[in-house]
């Protein structure tokens, strides 16, 4: 516990922090505000990846560490009735019996897990080899489905493997930066940071943002394109088309490193600007002058996040974009590429590990039956264990439960009662499962009113583990407090479930660097190789950028970057284009419901606010949900600036205080979607959204639903509705005790 240095464990950026201990000698020990010592935090200036810099999120972070946390298993036999403290034998047992008994009858398929991000790269491959591996189940999802599932499934598809093929030096080398579907200074702030002072230094850099919003982001840019939400196919097939009318394409590289040109060329003929434009809301102006931009730029960098992946034409979005890379010849070269930014910090190690349905450890598929015999060699199973078959994802989680397919539940550091679309819906098939078992480091949140078991997790500060951020880099992250309670880490957890149901030997690890050089064999000659990577290494090291095979010769700090060689991982090293018309939004607005709904992220806040909620710095920054409304909408229906508004869609509904501004294009209106029950009445951007999602990527839509809008008279609320973990503090506070 002396190693002072990790990584903070929000965003996909990965901004190295060092922390160093509450108590200096001749100091006053900072403290929480619930008394508890601080540790204090601040950039690591030798990390690559964030050079020192860190939001507001990362220097805050041990405000929460300490606070609200889960201290030992609790369990109780129905969800009415109040949790019991009992011993972690008592519970494993309670979990292994309901396992045994699943899986005797009806089976395996009758369990479902559900992860996340926040995991470390251990905690998803000990789980990974339980799950898909041991149980014989590819019903293991993570909360990456919500976030970049879409992602992965148009670098799949379009060059042959999933893997963002740039790294952040690249934000400094490009002279186009365009950036579609995310609030990069809000979102990503660090990555923006280093963006923008390249930009801010070299008055030919440009920088074209795409978002029906005026975001901070937006404010930045040289052209900001404010787009109608489900008209981005539109926009970048418009793009295409004035590159190819103008000339602006790289025949070589099409000829001799991509297939399938002819049909993409098909389908952008039918995008003229004027089409285009009066699609997209935007003038024909504008459109050309983005075109223009991207034309005449030697090195043109796309990035992306939730705005393009969270919709029922996710991969499709992901892909024509990458069809303007292929098209010009933008990848694999400094300052260019198709640049997806990951949300949560181990998402990306997520991936690696195999930590969706379809995936296994390695970037491998269970859908490919050279991939599974690999793996079941591997581990040492017998041919045919891993199931060819992708696993139930969140959404068919959801539906399962409803029709009582799912016996098991298994939920590690998430929170779905927030983060799941069509909340009432969601939280009334959560209240139908037989057995949840709930392994988080805080309570209370949301999640765990619906849970039969909860298994106490050390969290970031108490683990060691390894995080991969957005360019491909891998950190330790030192565990440096001891665990509170009697937390447990995540991958212990599941080693110890592995070996209550009989794999003694194969889930035996002294700790976590032995599940990590495990787990590197799995990479070997994989396009993701780890196997010259280990928790020694990145200790004396630092963190290090992957391809990073045992002969390789990376130092730590160079940029990798892929496809170098112009080869693809396909089978004829060649990309492809996709051809994909506009389909435009699952549910859009009509005279019932006729305003869209966007949602998306504060700086301040993540995702559900189990830690950010927590810190005082954080909710007096972003004190309450608000729905942004533009003037003209507001005046039509009578609103004013601070009033309450109803709103309501389909599904369900929910209650903000009005900003009135233009930063929202006319007819789209925005809420943040931080907000859980535990933090307000009725501020769930989820009771709103739909789940309708990309049948390739099963990614939904939650960026898009169709409301309607309502005055609310204001002895109908009051704002005394935020902030209630107080009542479920004194409850955990009785029945832990
Ligand atoms: Fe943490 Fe992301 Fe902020 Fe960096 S940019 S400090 S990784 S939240």
């Amino acid at each position: 516990m002396t190693n002072n240095k990790t990584l903070c464990p929000y965003c996909g950026v990965g901004c190295g922090l060092e922390v160093s201990p509450p108590a200096q000698a001749g100091r006053e020990t900072n403290r929480d505000s619930q008394g508890n010592p601080m540790w204090k935090v601040q950039g690591d200036r030798t990390h690559p990846s964030s050079q020192g810099k860190v939001c507001v999120k990362g220097a805050t972070v041990t405000e929460a560490i300490a606070k609200d946390r889960l201290l030992h298993p609790m369990v109780r036999n129905s969800l009415d009735e109040p949790f019991q403290r009992v011993s972690w034998d008592e519970a494993l047992n309670l979990v292994v019996g309901r396992i045994q008994a699943v899986c005797k009858s009806p089976g395996a398929d009758a369990i479902s897990f559900y992860g996340s991000g926040q995991f470390c790269t251990e905690d998803y491959y000990v789980a990974a080899k339980l799950l898909k591996g041991f149980l014989g189940t590819n019903n293991f999802d993570t909360n990456s489905r919500l976030c970049m599932s879409s992602a992965v499934s148009g670098y799949v598809q379009s060059l042959g493997s999933d893997g963002p093929p740039c790294c952040y030096e690249d934000l400094e080398l490009t002279d186009c930066a365009f950036l579609i579907g995310t609030n990069t200074a809000d979102c990503h702030p660090i990555v923006f940071n280093r963006l923008r002072q390249h930009h801010k230094k070299n008055r030919d850099v440009k920088l074209i943002v795409v978002d029906p919003r005026t975001t901070s982001t937006a404010q930045a840019a040289d052209l900001h394109l404010p787009i109608r939400p489900g008209t981005d196919i539109d926009l970048l097939n418009g793009i295409a088309h004035l590159l190819l009318r103008w000339g602006y394409f790289d025949s070589g590289f099409i000829d001799e490193c991509t297939n399938n040109f002819p049909a993409f060329a098909d389908v952008i003929k039918h995008y003229p600007p004027d089409v285009v434009a009066g699609r997209c809301g935007i003038s024909v102006n504008d459109l050309e002058t983005a075109a223009k931009i991207w034309g005449k730029s030697s090195r043109v960098l796309s990035m992306w996040s939730m705005g393009v992946n969270q919709s029922s034409e996710g991969t499709a979005k992901v892909q024509t974009l990458i069809n303007l890379h292929l098209m010009t010849g933008q990848i694999g070269k400094p300052g260019a590429g198709p640049f997806s930014l990951t949300g949560q910090p181990n998402a990306m190690g997520g991936r690696e590990v195999g930590a969706l349905t379809s995936l296994l450890p390695g970037y491998r598929f269970v859908t490919n039956p050279a991939h599974c015999a690999e793996v079941e060699e591997f581990w040492g199973l017998s041919a045919g264990r891993i199931s060819p078959t992708p696993g139930r994802n969140a959404l068919e989680m959801i539906r399962d439960l409803e029709n009582s397919a799912v016996k098991f539940l298994w939920i590690a550091a998430t929170n779905p009662a927030v983060s799941l679309p069509d909340l009432e819906r969601t939280k009334a098939a959560l209240r139908r499962s037989p057995f949840t078992v709930y392994q988080e480091a805080y309570y209370p949140t949301e999640t765990a009113a619906y849970a039969h078991v909860l298994l106490p997790a050390t969290q970031w500060s108490e683990k060691t583990g390894t995080m991969t951020n957005s360019e491909r880099r891998i950190t330790l992250c030192n565990g440096f407090r001891f665990p509170q309670g009697e937390a447990r880490d995540d991958w212990a957890i599941f080693a110890e479930v592995g070996r209550r149901l009989g794999f003694v030997e194969q889930f035996t690890y002294a700790n976590s660097a032995e599940v990590f050089a495990e787990y590197v064999q799995l990479t070997r000659d994989r396009l993701c190789d780890q196997t010259g990577i280990s928790h020694n290494r990145l200790k004396t090291e630092g963190p290090l950028q992957w391809p990073c095979s045992e002969s390789g010769n990376l130092k730590p700090g160079e940029p990798a970057r892929l496809y170098t060689d112009l080869k693809f991982p396909t089978p004829d090293k060649r990309a492809i284009f996709a051809a994909y018309h506009s389909r435009g939004l699952a549910e859009p607005p009509d005279q019932q419901y006729p305003y869209v709904l966007t949602t998306g992220r504060l700086y301040g806040h993540w995702h559900t606010q189990t830690r950010t909620g927590r810190i005082d710095k954080i909710r007096k920054m972003h004190p309450q949900p608000f729905i942004e409304i533009h003037p003209r909408d507001a005046k039509k229906l009578g609103i004013q600036d601070q009033d309450w508004v109803e709103v309501r869609s389909r599904r369900g509904y929910a209650r903000f205080l009005a900003t009135v501004t233009q930063a929202i294009s006319p007819g789209t209106v925005f809420v943040p979607m931080h907000w859980g029950e535990l933090w307000a009445d009725h501020a769930e951007a989820n009771a709103l959204t739909h789940p309708e999602a990309c049948p390739d990527s099963q990614q939904p839509e939650l960026k898009a639903c169709a409301v309607q809008l309502a005055p609310v008279k204001p002895e109908i609320v009051s704002s005394e509705v935020l902030y209630k973990a107080t009542e479920f503090k004194e409850l955990t506070n009785i029945q832990s005790s």
